[in-house]
């Protein structure tokens, strides 16, 4: 009962999967992707403001800075929910895409590459 059948696996697993992650090492992730999306936030600002004293609107550079803070929030997004249900305790990447996941999780939530050993 892994469920391994349901997902093709490109890489191998590594042996005994993907490390774990210290509440201090949650933390850290946690405060960089902050900052990350406070800096992308800023430059899509700053982005809006050249091209609206230019009179130049370039949609798709706006709709790609939009896309990549969505990424970033949704990945924090993660990170707290990750957070809340784990208080710090012992979470774990994905030995396939690094995204982390909570303990028992059986599949990651991000590319759906199976958990369990
Ligand atoms: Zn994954």
């Amino acid at each position: 009962m892994r469920g391994r059948d349901y997902v093709a696996e490109p890489k191998p697993l590594p042996p005994g999967g993907g490390r774990s992650v210290t509440p201090d090492e949650l933390t850290d992730r946690r405060a960089r992707l902050e900052r990350e999306f406070a800096e992308l936030q800023f430059d899509l600002g700053g982005l809006a403001y050249e091209m609206a004293i230019r009179d130049h609107w370039r949609v798709d550079l706006l709709v790609r800075h939009a896309a990549r803070l969505q990424t970033v929030d949704a990945e924090l997004g993660g990170l707290e929910r990750l957070a809340r249900i784990d208080e710090g305790g012992a979470a774990g990447t994905c030995p396939n895409c690094d995204a982390l996941y909570p303990r028992g999780a059986a599949f990651c939530s991000q590319c759906a590459h199976p958990l369990m050993r």
